[in-house]
């Protein structure tokens, strides 16, 4: 099922990273907007309606750029109760909402009983998409249980579950994820759940967080395994770059038992952020959708991202408090999106997880 646009040229590896090492920032971007009008020559960009909903905030995992996670016996530690979890559900849908992203850390009390049961219970109220449990929750419950991970995402979707978001990813890289993130699960098992998740039927996004510790090679060896894997199951919805919020994180504090050179993490400029954008627009030349990330760069550089090869704006974000929690918050209405997209030049549409178009602005 691959959407590899005939008569096109694929960029090899070493071409990429010749042209995001080098290329001219405004040849670069030209190229993607190419591309991105020839995919969607409607100049319509999209934008879905839906909360971040973080059931728990505590996880083993301790990943070092993550300013979120809190140990079990922190005080500021939670479990969102189903009350509490409803009533958030109720407010998305009243703001026209479709689709709720459920995501949390990896709870050592927390098992697979708990999911299936959050699920059914969600799905025997609300008429609503639940975009949720990426590779890490997947591959740790299926540990926890003794189950493939096949079995795990196969339980979770018979419980009601809809599509899985493409966290976790990272840089798909062990290199780079022994520093980042020596706990989380490898490469390897981020693109297994991928891969047996399209096997099931279910569409995901992918994503990529850069501009920590990464090379360009990194990035490069990261675009290709996602291509790579779109070619074989044309599962992947949408690409989504941004990159690290270095706020609150341990790796920005150089702690850790191998703590990290300040001098090695390379924060992305905006500059940066345009040039990895554009790239990814090229390279990934069978997945329709790429993200502009204004929940990390702002507003006004995501305007800018839609000249670079984005045609979509990801959520409204009713609510989210991962990268919140790293210090960045930008208050942003429906409203604010929708006339951002409008005063960019193009036209805004809500859409759903899967990219029909619900309705115009
Ligand atoms: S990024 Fe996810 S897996 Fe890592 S510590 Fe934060 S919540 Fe846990």
């Amino acid at each position: 099922m691959s959407m590899q646009r005939e008569n096109s040229t694929r960029i090899d590896k070493d071409e990429a990273l010749r042209l995001l090492k080098s290329a001219d920032l405004l040849d670069l971007g030209e190229k993607a907007d190419r591309i991105r009008k020839a995919l969607h020559p409607e100049g319509m960009v999209t934008v879905v309606v839906d909360r971040n909903i973080n059931y728990t905030n505590v996880c083993i995992n301790q990943c070092r750029f993550c300013a979120f996670y809190r140990d079990a016996e922190s005080p500021e530690a939670y479990v969102l109760s189903e009350d509490d979890l409803f009533k958030k559900i109720e407010e998305t849908i009243a703001l026209e909402g479709t689709q709720i992203l459920i995501q949390g850390g990896l709870h050592p009390d927390l098992g697979l009983d708990y999911y299936t049961a959050l699920l059914r219970s969600i799905k025997a109220r609300f008429e609503i998409n639940v975009h949720g449990f990426s590779p890490p929750e997947v591959c740790y419950l299926a540990k926890k249980h003794n189950l493939s991970i096949r079995e795990t995402i196969q339980i979770l979707k018979d419980a009601g579950l809809d599509s899985i978001p493409g966290g976790g990813a990272e840089i798909l890289s062990d290199r780079v994820r022994e520093v980042l993130s020596p706990k989380k699960i490898k490469s390897g098992d981020w693109l297994r759940v991928m891969e047996e998740s399209h096997g099931l039927g279910m569409r995901t996004t992918a994503t990529m967080m850069f501009g920590s510790v990464e090379e360009p090679e990194d990035i490069i060896e990261h675009l290709d395994v996602i291509r790579s894997l779109q070619d074989r199951t044309g599962g992947f919805t949408a690409f989504i770059p941004w990159s690290f919020q270095p706020g609150n994180t341990e790796l920005s504090r150089g702690e850790g038992s191998t703590p990290v050179m300040q001098s090695v993490i390379k924060p992305a400029t905006a500059v940066d952020y345009l040039r990895v954008l554009a790239l990814s627009r090229l390279y990934l030349d069978n997945i329709y959708n790429v993200q502009a990330s204004w929940v990390t760069q702002g507003l006004k550089l995501a305007q800018v991202a839609l000249r670079f090869g984005a045609n979509d704006f990801g959520s409204t974000m009713i609510e989210e408090n991962v990268v919140r929690a790293a210090g960045v918050s930008y208050c942003v209405s429906k409203e604010d999106i929708v006339n951002a997209i409008k005063a960019a030049g193009f036209e805004a549409a809500q859409r759903n997880t899967y990219y029909n178009i619900i309705r115009k602005f």
